[in-house]
């Protein structure tokens, strides 16, 4: 049997290059070898956004457009939606017995949510937001979770849960492996440490080319440097981290440092060439994604599919824990 990938983003805006480098790129590359399940976390989203839920649907569309646009291949992969699987909840009730309140509040990426999002106090959906994630991972039984490195602390718990479960009840559940991407955190346009959908700081790759040039023109840059002949700062200047993502000429990218360093080039030609590489870089993705525009009823055969797919899935995984817990009162 094939191993399995599950991961999966929040239904809260489109895809950016940030999901793109950290766990886009390696759900392609994937696809063949591992049976793959994407899901559209929008009982995750709840955890943040419960107000004003008008684009919900909207913006689940737009995922599958994004994923149909990066070569996400529905006939290999099966995408769909988190609150159509009844069984997660389920599941998720039975986790929430094995792990504690402290373990959830030295999560770190629940501190930094509830600063970037000035949250006073976590509601309880916030704090076991990583218990839910969990319950996504196990129903499928899955091995491998492609994420950015933000996720990885919560991965930790799933793998504790998932200990905790067969330690107490016998082994019902594989401990999954996080793999981060590439990049593992791609700063916003910003300078911000994170290009994320909530922060207003991303270049979205339904983004057109004259949106990625005015962006990248008003990227954050080395703040220390005044003038083109002053020396400039390459390590952790987002620029450089774009154009060594993004950009394909290796040469033109070391050459570029080069001179950054040594203050023998401006902002505007290091900005007007990462704006032509990211443009390269959309183009495939545009094209691609204008064969699935306009087709929602595809969009939504792809996620009605995909959903049955997992709850059956989900059925065969509650029976093997009812039963491993003797929870089972009819066989
Ligand atoms: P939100 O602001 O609503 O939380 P987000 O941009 O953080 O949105 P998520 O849906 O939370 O996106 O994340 C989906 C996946 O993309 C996760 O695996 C996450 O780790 C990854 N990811 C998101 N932003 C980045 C980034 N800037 N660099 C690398 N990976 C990222
Ligand atoms: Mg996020």
């Amino acid at each position: 049997m094939k191993k399995r990938i599950l991961t999966g983003d929040r239904p809260t805006g489109k895809l950016h290059l940030g999901h793109y480098v950290g766990t886009l790129k390696n759900r392609v590359a994937l696809q063949n070898e591992y049976d793959c399940f994407f899901i559209i976390a929008d009982l995750h989203m709840l955890t943040t956004k419960y107000q004003d839920l008008k684009t919900v649907k909207q913006n689940i569309n737009d995922l599958v457009l994004d994923y149909l646009s990066v070569g996400i291949d529905p006939q290999k992969s099966n995408i769909f939606v988190q609150s159509l699987i009844p069984q997660i909840p389920s599941l998720f009730t039975l986790f929430t017995m094995l792990t504690t309140v402290p373990r959830l509040q030295r999560v770190p990426t629940l501190k930094d949510v509830m600063r970037d999002l000035k949250i006073e106090t976590a509601s309880l959906g916030l704090l076991s937001y990583p218990v839910l994630q969990a319950a996504d991972i196990l129903i499928v039984r899955a091995n491998l979770v492609p994420v950015g490195k933000d996720q990885a602390s919560h991965i930790e718990v799933t793998r504790e849960i998932a200990q905790r479960f067969n330690s107490l009840y016998g082994e019902v559940f594989p401990l999954p492996e996080v793999l981060i991407g590439e990049v593992p955190t791609l700063p916003g346009i910003d300078g911000k440490a994170k290009m994320s959908k909530s922060l207003e700081n991303a270049i979205y790759l339904s983004d057109d080319s004259e949106s990625v040039l005015e962006k990248v023109m008003r990227m954050y840059t080395d703040p220390t440097r005044l003038r083109p002949t002053d020396p400039g700062h390459v390590e952790g200047n987002p620029v450089f981290i774009y154009h060594e993502a993004f950009n394909k000429d290796k040469e033109e990218v070391a050459d570029l440092e080069k001179r950054y360093r040594e203050g023998r080039v401006g902002d505007v030609e290091v900005k007007e060439k990462l704006a032509k590489a990211l443009n390269g870089f959309l183009e495939p993705i545009r094209a691609k994604r204008k064969e699935y525009e306009g087709r929602p009823e595809l969009i939504e055969k792809i996620i009605l599919e995909g959903s049955e797919r997992i709850q059956a899935e989900g059925k065969e995984t509650l029976d093997l824990v009812k039963k491993a817990m003797g929870l089972k009162y009819f066989d």
